[in-house]
C-alpha cells in the first residue's frame, strides 16, 4: 500500500461507464444515492466508443455511398462519386462518437456522479483499489454495481496484431480495404462486413456454423444473404479458420471446409467470433463473488450477485450482449439498491442486426412458442405490399407476427426489412402491455408509412386483411 493511502468512503460505486454503468450511476443518483463511477478507458464504454455507435456511423456512410452510386432507378445519375475515408472516419469520431461521449460526461456531472479515472480491483466485499497511471487509491463502499462489459475473443492462430484485427481495429481502419476477410458471421461480423462491402471492399465471411446470423430465423437471414450475393460478398459456412499469416503487405488466411484446406489472401482479416466478459483480473473472487460458466456472473432478478451488496449487469451477466439490455438491468439494480421492489423481465427484449436489410425480433418465434406448449400461429406480411416501402425503393422483406390462437395476443414478432430497427419498438410495447392483434389493428397508423406494415400484419392475424 502506498504510504499515506487512507481509504475514502463511497456510497454506491459503479465500475465501468458503458450503457450499463452510466445508466446505473445516473438512476442511483436520481434515487438519492451518493454515487461514484470508475472507468479505466473511455466514458460510454464499448457501445459508444468502439461498438454500437461507430459501427452504425460506418454503416450509414456505406449507405450514402451506395445511394450516390446507384440511384439510377430514381432517374438520378451521378458522375465522379468518390469516397474520402479519412473524412468518413473523422466524422465518425468527432461528429458522432465524441459528441455522444461528452454528452454522457455532462449527464454524469449534472447528476452529481463523481467520475474516477482508473482501473478498479476488489480487495474484499467492502473495499476497492483504483489504480491509474500515477496513483493508487483505496475506497470503501456500501454497494457496488459491476458493469465491466466484455472484450473480443482471440482464437488460436489469429493473434490480434498488424493485419489481424478485432472489431475495434475494423472500425478504425485508415483505408477501405480492397479485400477483407471476416472470421465469424454473427451480428458484429455481418454488420461490419456489410458496411465495408458498401464502402467498396471485396468481403469474404467465414462462418463456422451452417448459417450466418445464427440467432435469426432462416427466412430472415436468406434476405440478407441475397443482398450480400448482389454485392459480391462471399459467404463460406461450416468453415473452420485455422491460421492467419501476416505477410506485411497482406494477410493469408487458411481455413478448412468439407475436410479440404483452403486459403484466401486479403488486406485485413477481422476476427469477430464472440466476446468474453471482463470478470477476470479484477479481484471479484476476493470480494467473494461467484463467477460462473464462461466468465459470466450469476445474479438474481435484481442483478444481485451471491454477495448481497454487490450487483452485476450488462455483458458480464447471462443473456444477449446488447446495450439496451445492459441499460435496462442498470435501472433495475440501481432501484433495487434504493429499496424499490423491482425485478427484470426479459419478455419484450428486442434484438436488431443492422444489416441490409435490417433484421429485428422481439418475444418468441413460432418455434419457441410451440416448444413452450403455447398454442400459437404466425402470419407473414411482405414489405412489397406497403406503399412507403415501394416509394423508397426498398421492398425486400417481411414482418411476421406470432400470436396466441385463442385470443390473438401478440407474443412475438420478427421483421426483416428497411426500418425494422425502429418498427420493432411498437411490437415490444404490445408484448410488454399484453396487447392483442385487435389493439394494433384498431390503432390508426399514418399513411403512407412503414409502420402500416405492423397494422396490416395485425389485420392478417385477425383474418381480416385489407392489403393481402
Ligand atoms: C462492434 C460492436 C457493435 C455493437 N453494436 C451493438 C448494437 O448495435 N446494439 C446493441 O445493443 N449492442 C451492440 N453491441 C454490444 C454492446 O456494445 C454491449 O452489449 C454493451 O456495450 C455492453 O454494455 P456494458 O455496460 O455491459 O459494458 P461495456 O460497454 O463493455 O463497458 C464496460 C466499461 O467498463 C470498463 N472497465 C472494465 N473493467 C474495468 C475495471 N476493472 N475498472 C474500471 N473500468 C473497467 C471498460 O473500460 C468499459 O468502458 C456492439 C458491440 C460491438 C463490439
Amino acid at each position: 500500500m502506498v504510504v499515506g493511502d487512507f481509504a475514502l468512503e463511497l456510497d454506491t460505486v459503479v465500475i465501468g461507464s458503458g450503457p450499463g454503468g452510466y445508466v446505473a450511476a445516473i438512476r442511483a443518483a436520481q434515487m438519492g444515492q451518493k454515487v461514484a463511477i470508475i472507468e479505466r478507458e473511455y466514458i460510454g464504454g464499448v457501445c459508444l466508443n468502439v461498438g454500437c455507435i461507430p459501427s452504425k456511423a460506418l454503416i450509414a456512410a456505406g449507405h450514402h455511398y451506395q445511394e450516390a452510386l446507384n440511384s439510377q432507378m430514381f432517374g438520378v445519375t451521378a458522375s465522379d462519386v468518390s469516397l474520402d475515408f479519412t473524412q468518413t472516419q473523422e466524422w465518425k469520431d468527432n461528429g458522432v462518437v465524441n459528441k455522444l461521449t461528452s454528452g454522457i460526461s455532462f449527464l454524469l456531472k449534472k447528476n452529481k456522479v463523481e467520475i474516477i479515472e482508473g482501473e478498479a480491483f476488489f480487495v474484499d466485499d467492502k473495499t476497492l483499489r483504483v489504480i491509474n497511471e500515477d496513483s493508487a487509491q483505496t475506497y470503501e463502499f456500501k454497494n457496488a454495481i459491476v458493469a465491466t462489459g466484455s472484450r473480443p475473443i482471440e482464437i488460436p492462430g489469429f493473434k490480434f496484431k498488424g493485419r489481424v484485427i478485432d472489431s475495434t481495429g475494423g472500425l478504425n481502419l485508415k483505408e477501405v480495404p480492397k479485400k477483407l476477410v471476416i472470421i465469424g458471421g454473427g451480428v458484429i461480423g455481418t454488420e461490419l462486413g456489410g458496411a465495408y462491402a458498401n464502402l467498396g471492399s471485396e468481403v469474404t465471411i467465414l462462418e463456422g456454423s451452417a448459417q450466418i446470423l445464427p440467432t435469426y430465423e432462416k427466412d430472415m437471414v436468406k434476405i440478407v444473404e441475397d443482398d450480400f450475393k448482389k454485392k459480391g460478398v462471399t459467404i463460406v459456412t461450416k468453415a473452420m479458420a485455422k491460421e492467419a499469416v501476416d505477410n506485411g503487405e497482406d494477410v493469408t488466411v487458411t481455413y478448412e471446409v468439407d475436410g479440404k484446406q483452403e486459403t484466401v489472401t486479403a488486406d485485413y482479416v477481422m476476427v469477430t467470433v464472440g466476446r468474453r466478459p471482463n470478470t477476470d483480473d479484477m479481484g471479484l473472487e476476493l470480494a467473494g463473488v461467484t463467477i460462473g460458466e464462461r466468465g459470466l456472473v450469476p445474479v438474481d432478478k435484481q442483478g444481485r450477485t451471491n454477495v448481497s451488496n454487490i450487483y452485476a449487469i450488462g455483458d458480464i451477466v447471462a443473456g444477449a450482449a446488447l446495450a439496451h439490455k445492459a441499460s435496462y438491468e442498470a435501472k433495475v439494480a440501481a432501484e433495487a439498491i434504493s429499496g424499490k421492489k423491482v425485478e427484470v423481465d426479459y419478455k419484450a427484449m428486442p434484438a436488431v442486426a443492422f444489416t441490409d436489410p435490417e433484421l429485428a425480433s422481439v418475444g418468441l418465434t413460432i418455434a419457441e412458442a410451440k416448444e413452450q406448449g403455447i398454442e400459437a400461429k404466425a402470419v407473414k406480411f411482405p414489405f412489397a405490399g406497403n406503399g412507403r416501402a415501394l416509394s423508397l425503393g426498398k421492398t425486400e422483406g417481411f414482418i411476421r407476427l406470432v400470436t396466441t390462437v385463442e385470443d390473438h395476443v401478440i407474443i412475438g414478432a420478427q421483421i426483416a426489412g428497411i426500418g425494422a430497427s425502429d418498427m420493432i419498438s411498437e411490437l415490444a410495447l404490445a408484448i410488454e402491455s399484453g396487447m392483442n392483434a385487435e389493439d394494433i389493428a384498431l390503432t390508426i397508423h399514418p399513411h403512407p408509412s412503414l409502420g402500416e406494415i405492423v397494422m396490416d400484419a395485425a389485420e392478417l392475424a385477425l383474418g381480416l386483411p385489407i392489403h393481402a
